[in-house]
């Protein structure tokens, strides 16, 4: 074994993906899990999957978050998952608290009244402080300060399909800052008011928005009542549980002053504002949509979503299947009005 990569991993400049090689021909990228102690085998199954359908030939090193410090037994079992290297990080209590502007008692009567609505975790203040770390905070740990490119797994998904390239490499030669597998419908009572908020921040920055955005993506009503529910947003998001993304998206100029305007809202904890909604809505406006790709080569699944290509070299996931649940499931998908406003066929 010369420890080199095969053609045509080797057609970059010949450097290896070796894990330890310096030079090899990795970009400045890394695999990123915010995942509990308790979710160690399922976190065990996502890497497993992600190992042997891609990251053995590039072996990108997994960055892992928790709000509390990891158990040794989380760090032996994950390092001995990968040839990547791994590292393992706590997050500052400033970055992962509920700040101090927001109201406990107008939380508290929110929490009630989204879950007398059936929104899903509302009251889990833990799940608040997820989604808002995950929309805006992540990228500020000390970790990421020079990372740029990032692949989120979380515990539990699958992925079912042989992918031989640098994913990383081609999101940066082909001039891509997001990529996604899946996109959906939200709950339109967990984002109320985050279009009207995004409305007053524009008028505030008309220059955030992009020339050549996917707006309609975010105001094509495609499920009917959800638009009136949300004061125009079609609730259509990108699912973040899977997100290669470029960090100079988050840190730009736009998506910062924006993430604080939301911040301040405080729609985070008054409603359930999800990082995929905020994350979504930001692309659609202040990125150029030629700059957002769907994987479809990428077979994956987070419970109850998938996505299956039929190229041969997938296996447990049947080609073209989006949901192993009912009608009301399969409704959920906006994949074509991502194509449609996308531009793409
Ligand atoms: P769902 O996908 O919306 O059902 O939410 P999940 O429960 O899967 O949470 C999303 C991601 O955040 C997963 O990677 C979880 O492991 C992680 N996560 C959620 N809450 C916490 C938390 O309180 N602490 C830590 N460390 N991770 C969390
Ligand atoms: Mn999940």
């Amino acid at each position: 074994q010369s420890g080199e990569a095969p053609e045509p991993l080797r057609r970059v400049s010949g450097n290896n993906y070796a894990p330890d090689n310096a030079n090899s021909d990795r970009i400045n990228a890394t695999l990123l899990s915010l995942v509990r102690n308790e979710e160690l085998d399922d976190m065990l199954q996502s890497m497993h999957d992600l190992e042997r359908t891609w990251n053995h030939k590039f072996n990108y090193p997994w960055t892992f978050f928790n709000d509390v410090p990891f158990t040794d037994d989380f760090k032996q079992k994950t390092t001995a998952a990968t040839k990547a290297k791994t590292s393992y990080h706590t997050i500052p209590k400033a970055h992962w608290d509920i700040p101090s502007w927001i109201n406990k008692d107008l939380y508290a009567a929110s929490k009630k009244a989204l879950a007398d609505k059936g929104v899903q975790y509302s009251e889990m203040d833990s799940y608040h402080q997820m989604c808002r770390w995950n929309s805006g905070v992540f990228y500020q740990h000390e970790a990421l300060k020079d990372v740029q490119y990032y692949w989120r797994v979380e515990p539990k998904v699958h992925f079912f399909c042989g992918v031989d390239y640098d994913v990383f490499r081609w999101m940066q030669d082909h001039n891509k800052t997001y990529g996604f597998t899946l996109t959906l419908l939200d709950s339109p009572d967990s984002v109320r008011t985050l279009w009207p908020e995004t409305l007053k921040f524009l008028a505030d920055h008309p220059e955030h928005e992009a020339k050549n955005n996917a707006k309609g993506f975010l105001t094509e009503e495609k499920e009917k009542g959800h638009n009136q529910i949300t004061g125009g947003y079609s609730t259509c998001h990108f699912w973040s549980n899977f997100e290669i993304a470029d960090l100079n998206l988050w840190r730009s100029k736009a998506y910062t002053q924006y993430f604080e305007h939301l911040d301040k809202a405080g729609g985070f904890f008054y409603e359930r504002w999800g990082d995929a909604p905020v994350h979504s809505v930001a692309v659609a406006l202040f990125e150029d949509k030629s700059k957002v790709h769907w994987f479809r080569d990428i077979g994956y699944q987070h419970i109850p979503f998938f996505n299956c290509p039929n190229n041969g070299k997938c296996s447990g996931c049947e080609p073209g299947r989006f949901t192993d649940g009912d009608d009301w499931l399969n409704s959920q998908d906006c994949r074509n009005v991502w194509f449609k406003n996308a531009g793409m066929d």
